[in-house]
C-alpha cells in the first residue's frame, strides 16, 4: 500500500460535526490556560432550531420539508451565515458550518458571530414558485430568531440573490415600517445588495492565494502567473476564481460540476468562454469540445500547482488524499478536507489554505452590504474590492506569520509540535474569541 494511503473511514470520517470537533481539538492544544467550561462554550452551538415546513406543491400535493438554523456563537456580534438548499442538509452539517462561520468572522476581524441554516431539499426538482414558498415558510418559521442585529442569513449552495430577495420580503412583511434591508445579505443590487457580493468569495480565494504565494508558502511558486490550476465545482465560487485566475495568467486545466469534469486536451488550458457556453447550453461542463471527460475523483488527483475544491464538503479524505498531486490546495468550499486527509497531505508536503481564510471573501462583502444597508448608502465596486483585498491580505499575513512561528517551535522541539496553516488560522481566530470572552466577562 502507498505510504500515503490510509483506510477511508467512510461516513464516520466524513461526519461534519466530527471534522469540526477534530479541527477544534487540534487548535485547542494551544489554549491550555482556558477553563474547560469556556472551551465548551467556544466549541458548542449556542442555539439550534429545527422547523417543519408544510408546503403546497404545484400539483396540489402538500410536502413537508425540514429546515434548520444554528447560531453557533454571537460573542463578536450578530450571527452571520448562509442558507443552503441541498438534499444532504442536516442539523449535523448546519451546526458544523455554523462553527466555521464563527471562526471565519473572527479570523477576518468582522463584527459578526457564526450561524448557518438550510432546508433539506433538491432544488433541481423544484419550480421557482415552490422554492419561493419553501423560502417564505422557512423564514416565517424562524420568526424573530433572525433579525438585522441578531442573526443575518446569506446565500449558500443552491440559494441565490433571488432566494435572499424572498427572505427579505418575508421578513419585511412580518416587520413593517422598519429598515429591514440589513436582515439578509447577498440580495439583488436593486434591493440593497452590494456591488461585488456575487464575486466576493471567488475573488477572496484568489486574493488569499496570491498573498500566500507572495509570502513564500509554496517553495518555487511565487505567483499565479503560469500556474496550472484545477477547480472542482463550477458554481459561483469556482467560476469566478477561474476567471480571475485566467486574467492573472494562470492556466485552468480542468473544472467539474456534479455530473463530472473536463480536462483540456494535450495538457492545454481550458477556454473559459467555451466552458461557460457549454454549461449554459447543457447544464454541465461535461461534453465540452476539445476536452476529455474525467471524474471528480480524477480531477482531485491531477498533477497541478493549485487545486481549488469549490463544491461540497468531505471531498478529500483518507481514501483519496494520497493521490493528490497539487502543490497547494485552496479551500473554496467549506470543509472539503477531512482531518485524516490533512495529515496525509501534510506528510506529502502539500500545503492547504484553509476554508476560514480562503473563502472568507463572501462574508466580508456581506458585512459591507450590511453596513451599507444600515447607512442607507452604496459604495462603488472599486471601494468594495479594495477593502476586501486589504482585509484578506491582513488575515493571510496573520495566519502565515503564526504558522511560521509554530514551524519554528516545531523545529526547536525536533518536530514534536508541528502544525499546519489550518490550525494556525484556527488558533488565530480562537485567540480573539477567548480574549473577548475575558473582556466581556461571563454574564450575569
Ligand atoms: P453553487 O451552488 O453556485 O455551485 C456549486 C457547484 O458545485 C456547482 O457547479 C455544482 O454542480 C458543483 N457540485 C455539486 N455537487 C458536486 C459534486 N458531488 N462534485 C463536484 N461538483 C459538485 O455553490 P457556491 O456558492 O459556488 O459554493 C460552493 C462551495 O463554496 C460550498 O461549499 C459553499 O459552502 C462554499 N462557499 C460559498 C460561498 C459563497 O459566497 N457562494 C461563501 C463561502 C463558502
Amino acid at each position: 500500500m502507498d505510504e500515503h494511503v490510509r483506510p477511508f473511514g467512510g461516513a464516520e470520517e466524513l461526519a461534519p460535526v466530527r471534522i469540526i470537533r477534530e479541527q477544534f481539538a487540534r487548535a485547542r492544544r494551544h489554549f491550555n490556560h482556558l477553563e474547560p467550561g469556556l472551551v465548551d462554550f467556544l466549541r458548542l452551538p449556542q442555539r439550534t432550531i429545527t422547523v417543519n415546513l408544510p408546503v403546497e406543491m404545484d400539483d396540489g400535493r402538500v410536502e413537508n420539508f425540514v429546515g434548520y438554523r444554528v447560531l453557533h456563537n454571537d460573542l463578536l456580534g450578530p450571527g452571520k451565515g448562509g442558507i443552503r438548499f441541498h438534499p444532504e442538509v442536516s442539523l449535523d452539517e448546519v451546526s458544523a458550518l455554523a462553527a466555521l462561520m464563527t471562526w471565519k468572522c473572527a479570523l477576518v476581524r468582522i463584527p459578526f458571530g457564526g450561524a448557518k441554516g438550510g432546508v433539506t431539499c433538491d432544488t433541481k426538482g423544484l419550480s421557482q414558485r415552490e422554492l419561493r414558498r419553501i423560502t417564505r415558510r422557512f423564514i416565517a418559521g424562524l420568526g424573530d430568531n433572525i433579525g438585522p442585529y441578531t442573526d443575518i442569513p446569506a446565500p449558500d449552495m443552491y440559494t441565490s440573490a433571488q432566494t435572499m430577495a424572498w427572505v427579505y420580503d418575508t421578513y419585511d412583511n412580518m416587520h413593517p415600517g422598519e429598515n429591514n434591508l440589513p436582515v439578509v445579505t447577498g440580495k439583488p443590487l436593486e434591493l440593497g445588495g452590494s456591488e461585488g457580493r456575487n464575486e466576493a468569495t471567488g475573488r477572496g480565494c484568489v486574493f488569499a492565494l496570491e498573498r500566500a504565494l507572495a509570502l513564500g508558502v509554496v517553495q518555487g511558486l511565487e505567483g499565479v502567473d503560469g500556474a496550472r490550476v484545477a477547480i472542482q465545482g463550477f458554481g459561483e465560487v469556482g467560476r469566478v476564481a477561474a476567471r480571475l485566475l485566467i486574467e492573472r495568467g494562470a492556466h485552468v486545466i480542468a473544472v467539474s460540476d456534479s455530473r463530472g469534469g473536463v480536462l483540456a486536451e494535450n495538457g492545454d488550458a481550458l477556454d473559459l468562454d467555451a466552458v461557460l457556453a457549454q454549461k449554459a447550453e447543457s447544464g454541465s461542463v461535461v461534453g465540452l469540445r476539445g476536452s476529455r471527460t474525467i471524474t471528480n475523483d480524477d480531477l482531485l488527483a491531477l498533477p497541478c500547482d493549485v487545486l481549488i475544491p469549490a463544491a461540497l464538503g468531505g471531498q478529500i479524505h483518507a481514501g483519496n488524499a494520497g493521490r493528490v498531486q497539487a502543490r497547494l490546495i485552496v479551500e473554496g468550499a467549506n470543509r472539503p478536507i477531512t482531518p485524516e486527509a490533512d495529515d496525509i497531505l501534510a506528510a506529502k508536503g502539500i500545503r492547504v489554505l484553509p476554508d476560514i481564510l480562503a473563502n472568507a471573501g463572501g462574508v466580508t462583502v456581506s458585512y459591507y452590504e450590511w453596513v451599507q444597508n444600515i447607512e442607507h448608502h452604496s459604495w462603488p465596486l472599486e471601494s468594495i474590492n479594495g477593502r476586501l483585498l486589504a482585509r484578506i491580505n491582513g488575515a493571510t499575513d496573520r495566519v502565515v506569520s503564526r504558522w511560521r512561528a509554530f514551524s519554528a517551535d516545531c523545529a526547536d522541539a525536533g518536530g514534536a509540535v508541528c502544525t499546519d496553516l489550518r490550525t494556525a488560522a484556527l488558533v488565530e481566530a480562537l485567540e480573539r474569541l477567548a480574549l473577548v470572552v475575558e473582556q466581556r466577562g461571563i454574564w450575569p
